[in-house]
């Protein structure tokens, strides 16, 4: 066991922490306070090929596995959550055609997505399809060569910036389910606007909820076997980007409170010669260093898992985790800061906004703990 990163992990994770504190920490306050989209330090992520980080270098990505994955997230994230949380959707989006789509598919669409000049978004969830995803109303019917669909899709990150959304549809009939799901690429611009949410948190990077209304697509639209969208998802995890998000702003909380702790004085002293204080300080680091373990083994395990090999223990076991971890943290935060950390003069406040959500997208944690306990009942019975 070597809990090292390769020579390259670490330049990578340089690499990414260097962008973060120049490109985005500097904006992250503006752009969450004006609810803008980050959308020049995407173009930058997308020049420097982050956008196809875990895309094969074929098509123009880094050939990145889903550990790096996790390291440069997690600083994207630490600086600002929204801009991990656009390229953790994107790369999702573009390893679904990778591994599911036709090498006429790979090739149309994946060298753009991996400079980001075709941005991905994913259309999953619906308003009465949260954890339920077996009950969304979307169809898609088949004329001749083309396909008809109607219904709606809700919490679509990315949309603004999107050019394609992976749209999941019903092709076949209920008592398939659930084999009667099927995924498309549908042009951005085929949706239309219903709803734009003020949100608690990852405020500039917005998920609408977007209608479709007869939108015909081509047959060449349909991204892998028809029916099996949806049970096949699970094959993809490039979700470990959402407790990698985690990690990134626990890690921020703890670096925030640590430095602002040691220089805030009172009492004669820093408040960081408080036992109390300091006691709260070190379960944050603990707090992190669990979360990232347990995030980066996810990954590393998923990596290396064969096609419908059983990760559930591992990634939802992170999921919970580590999205806790950047509650916990920025909470703990808010707190140690006193009056400024409830302020939007500090970034304490955004990073507790921001984590909450992460418990609840990506499949709230109750799920996931429902997931890890079907793992451990069937594996370790
Ligand atoms: C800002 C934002 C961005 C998102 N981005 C995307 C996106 O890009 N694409 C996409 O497809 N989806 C996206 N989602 C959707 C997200 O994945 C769903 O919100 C999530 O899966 C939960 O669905 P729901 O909100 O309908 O919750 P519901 O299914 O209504 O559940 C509500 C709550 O009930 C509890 N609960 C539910 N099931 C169980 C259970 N089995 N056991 C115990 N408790 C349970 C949990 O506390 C849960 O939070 C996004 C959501 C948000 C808020």
């Amino acid at each position: 066991m070597d809990f090292e990163l390769t020579a390259a992990q670490r330049t990578l994770r340089e690499e990414a922490r260097e962008f973060a504190r120049t490109e985005i920490e500097p904006r992250a306050g503006e752009l969450d306070e004006s609810e803008s989209s980050p959308e020049e330090i995407l173009a930058e992520l997308g020049e420097r090929r982050y956008a196809g980080l875990t895309l094969p270098e074929e098509y123009g990505g880094r050939g990145e596995g889903l550990v790096e994955l996790a390291l440069v997230v997690e600083e994207l994230s630490a600086a600002l959550m929204s801009v991990a949380s656009a390229l953790g959707l994107h790369l999702g989006v573009a390893a679904v055609v990778e591994r599911f789509g036709t090498d006429e598919q790979r090739e149309r669409f994946l060298p753009e997505m991996a400079t980001y000049d075709t941005v991905g978004a994913l259309g999953l969830s619906e308003a009465d399809a949260g954890t339920d995803k077996l009950a969304m109303e979307t169809r898609a019917e088949r004329d001749g060569d083309e396909w008809v669909l109607n219904g709606h899709k809700q919490w679509v990150t990315n949309f603004f910036d999107a050019d394609v959304v992976l749209t999941y549809a019903k092709t076949g009939p209920e008592g398939d389910a659930p084999h009667n799901v099927s995924a498309f690429l549908v042009p951005a611009e085929e949706f239309e606007v219903e709803t734009v949410w003020e949100t608690l948190g990852a405020k500039s990077v917005k998920s609408p909820r977007v209608t479709l209304s007869d939108v015909r697509v081509g047959d060449d639209r349909m991204v892998g076997e028809e029916g099996e969208a949806y049970v096949r998802r699970g094959e993809v995890h490039t979700s470990v980007n959402v407790p990698a998000r985690g990690v990134g702003i626990a890690r921020a909380a703890l670096e925030d409170t640590v430095a602002y702790t040691s220089e805030r004085e009172q009492h004669g002293g820093t408040i960081s010669d408080f036992q109390g204080v300091r006691w709260e300080v070190a379960k944050m680091a603990e707090r992190v260093d669990a979360a990232r373990l347990l995030t980066l083994r996810a990954a590393d395990r998923a990596e290396r898992a064969e096609t419908g090999a059983d990760v559930r223990r591992e990634t939802s076991m992170a999921k919970i985790r580590a999205t806790q971890a950047a509650v916990d943290n920025a909470n703990d935060a808010v707190q140690l800061h006193g009056g400024v950390g409830y302020t939007t003069e500090r970034r304490v406040e955004r990073y507790l906004r921001d984590a909450r959500l992460l418990t609840i997208a990506g499949g709230p944690n109750e799920t996931h703990k429902n997931a890890l306990a079907d793992a451990v009942f069937e594996n370790e019975g």
